[in-house]
């Protein structure tokens, strides 16, 4: 971090000021010129708060040199982090470090024909993971909210009859002691940022999911991700699901360029939510392969056996043919990637 201090400041007042510096555990490097004095803080600056800073009377402008994220970092974790979910019949799925993670399923469990059917059909197709929501964050509270707790038993049963390990989006904490038999729990986009919800999964011993908030930059994101991690837990996979832009004709902007930006400043694996990030199913297929050569660590998208009956996000769902078929291509583009698939 740089700082530099105001022209005419007191030599006494800057030595002063850079020994309270000195008393969080960082080194400050002094550069005297004619005019202005610059100092250079050298060690973990994570903790020091570069806006609190700038209002210090003798600050004229802080420069952070190094990422305002540590346990998420790269540069204190040079090897990619890898999510191991077990399997029922021993051993686990993996995500990240070159296993590809492929999740999917419908939007959300409306009733067992769907998710049954829909789980059988993706997990014939080659998917890893079943996606399906049972609370579901809607904009308006008229909208289908999901099947709650009896969703989540319905995806269990899913999980039992193929053996999938399952995902689903977790609202508030005190959801969590029903999410005992969920494999991975999702944070959505509208979450990202919530802080209390964060710190509390911290401590919860399971992967997280942690999507982009749709107005968010990929430093929030990385943020978001650095408070599970303070809070005790590193099992995070980072989703980039589209931002909003000026431009509407697709649902959200989806940010591909994230993906390699997210994987050179962090270790944690990277999906991507084609489903979301463009709204329009037909668009799906050709974006789950950009990401998979954008060096994505895997997919989670929305398949639906009915779409156009879909309790929600039919537009952007595609169907388990479509899935299948999808499949086979992603399969080259694991390849070439040379990931597992
Ligand atoms: C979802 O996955 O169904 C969902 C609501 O996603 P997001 O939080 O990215 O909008
Ligand atoms: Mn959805």
């Amino acid at each position: 971090m740089i700082i530099a201090i105001k022209r005419g400041a007191a030599a006494e007042e800057i030595r002063e000021f850079s020994a309270a510096l000195e008393q969080r555990e960082v080194k400050v490097h002094f550069s005297e010129g004619t005019i202005q004095t610059v100092l250079g803080l050298v060690g973990d600056t994570t903790a020091i708060d570069a806006e609190a800073l700038q209002a210090h009377h003798l600050v004229e402008k802080v420069m952070r040199v190094q990422e305002p994220y540590k346990r998420a970092n790269r540069l204190f974790h040079p090897e990619d982090s890898r999510i191991d979910v077990p399997l029922p019949e021993g051993g686990a799925r993996s995500i990240g470090a070159g296993s590809l993670g492929i999740i999917a399923g419908p939007c959300s469990v409306e009733s067992r024909e769907q998710i049954v059917e829909v789980a059988e059909a993706v997990k014939n197709a080659g998917a890893g993971f079943l996606r399906g929501g049972a609370f579901k964050p809607r904009t308006s509270p008229y909208s289908f909210q999901g099947m709650g707790t009896g969703g989540l038993d319905l995806l269990v049963e899913a999980k039992k009859a193929t053996g999938l390990p399952i995902v689903s989006e977790l609202m508030a904490i005190n959801q969590l002691e029903v999410f005992d038999e969920v494999d991975i729990i999702q944070i959505g986009a509208r979450n990202m940022q919530n802080f209390n919800l964060l710190k509390e999964l911290g401590r919860c011993k399971k992967p997280i999911l942690l999507k982009r908030g749709y107005s968010c930059t990929v430093t929030e994101l990385l943020m978001a991700a650095e408070y599970v991690m303070a809070g005790g837990s590193d099992r995070i996979i980072l989703c980039e699901r589209g931002i909003r832009t000026f431009d509407t004709y697709t649902r959200n902007t989806l940010d591909l360029s994230a993906v390699p930006f997210l994987k050179r400043q962090s270790h944690l694996p990277v999906i991507v939510d084609p489903s979301h990030g463009t709204g329009l199913s037909w668009m799906v297929p050709s974006m789950a392969k950009a990401a998979i050569a954008a060096g994505a660590d895997g997919i989670i998208l929305e398949v639906h056996n009915n779409p156009e009956k879909a309790l929600c996000d039919g537009e952007q769902s595609i169907t388990p043919p479509v899935f299948a078929s999808l499949m086979k291509d992603l399969k080259k583009y694991a390849e070439i990637e040379g990931k597992k698939l």
